[in-house]
């Protein structure tokens, strides 16, 4: 039983990712109110806690690549579904952690020789280079990229300015389908990095019209990838894999709840996926058989054939150093480590 319990929580890793101090904070002569004390160990003044790596400030974003998404990319090739989150409050690093870079500059933005790009660009690149180099001839890539807000699913990749939310499906096999998501065919990685600008940019244009809306909103950046390959005995196989990088609404939308004004049902909303979301986490790391509850928020069955099972997750929480958000690191902290298995 407890090799059982082992084996799945090996497939789900916990970090911390402690971004350096922001201009406001370095101002404001902000405190250092993490101490990363070893490469798995962070202290706050009230607590220590283990995760599976601390990343300091000074860490750059290829060794966060480097350690969570490079070995995912086997993982894919191996038909496994992988999935990477970036969890913490708004402005610790999230969408630095995902994407990377300027996103004001975007559109010029060469990826290829950015140290500053972030893991979807980063492993869009390897993907096709791991096809070239394993000589596989027959594969098929598909991106799609979609946003969750006010849980209502919206295509990112959809050029009509509607975007109306789309619905969410189990077929007869219990396999989770939304409908007219769509699912481009991509043939190298500047494919890939077209679609993340084009779905990013669309994304920033909703946040013109709302306010906060990066805050509140998650989405999920999927890539899929079908190879044919000869196994030992010559024959051919068919393999799907996928790896879903998921750059959550603000966890500060948590200690918010109580809130009362007329957002209370948006919060309610973000509330129910992060909450599900750490409760589905949990349970999949305990030995026991427990009702895993994916059904209870829109972000976890969109995620369902990716989390359980064969499958290998990430969790990368965000938070600030400064004291002033001393508050809000604790609850993230506290979130990731729930999600730890121990
Ligand atoms: P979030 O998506 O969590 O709201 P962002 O990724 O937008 O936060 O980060 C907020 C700001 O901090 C951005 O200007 C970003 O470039 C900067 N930033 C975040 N993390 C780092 C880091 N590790 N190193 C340098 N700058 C960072
Ligand atoms: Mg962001």
């Amino acid at each position: 039983i407890n090799t059982q319990k082992k084996k799945v929580g090996q497939n789900i890793k916990v970090v911390v990712r402690v971004r350096p101090f922001n201009k406001k904070e370095s101002r404001g002569q902000s405190r250092m109110a993490v101490n990363c004390i070893s490469p798995t160990e962070i202290q706050t003044k009230d607590k220590k806690y283990c995760f599976d790596r601390v990343f300091q400030p000074d860490c750059n974003q290829l060794d966060i690549y480097s350690y969570i998404v490079e070995p995912m990319i086997n993982d894919v090739f191996a038909g496994y579904n992988c999935t990477v989150f970036a969890y913490g409050p708004t402005g610790t690093g999230k969408t630095h952690t995902m994407i990377g870079g300027d996103p004001s500059s975007l559109s010029s933005l060469d990826w290829r020789r950015n140290e500053k790009a972030g893991c979807i660009p980063r492993v869009a690149t390897n993907i096709f280079d791991e096809i070239a180099s394993r000589k596989v001839n027959d594969y098929n890539v598909r991106v799609s990229f979609l946003e969750l807000y006010n849980e209502e699913i919206r295509d990112l990749l959809n050029s009509d300015k509607r975007r109306p939310p789309l619905n969410i499906f189990n077929d007869d096999k219990g396999a989770v389908f939304i409908q007219n998501l769509n699912e481009k065919n991509v043939f190298n990685s500047n494919d890939i990095h077209e679609l993340l600008k084009q779905g990013t940019l669309r994304c920033q244009t909703n946040s013109t019209h709302m306010n906060n809306h990066s805050s509140r909103s998650h989405t999920v950046f999927t890539i899929t990838v079908h190879i044919k390959e000869a196994d030992l005995n010559g024959e051919e196989v068919l393999k799907t894999g996928k790896i879903n990088l998921v750059d959550l609404a603000g966890s500060e939308n948590i200690a918010k709840s109580g809130a009362k004004d007329k957002k209370a049902l948006e919060l309610a909303n973000i509330n129910r996926s992060l909450l599900t979301l750490g409760r589905v986490i949990q349970i999949l790391t305990e030995k026991n058989n427990r009702h895993v509850p994916y059904r209870d928020s829109k972000l976890t069955r969109i995620l369902q054939d990716s989390l359980g099972g064969h499958t290998k997750t990430c969790l990368i929480a965000t938070v600030s150093p400064a004291d002033s958000s001393y508050e809000v690191t604790q609850c993230t902290l506290e979130y990731a480590m729930r999600a730890r298995d121990i």
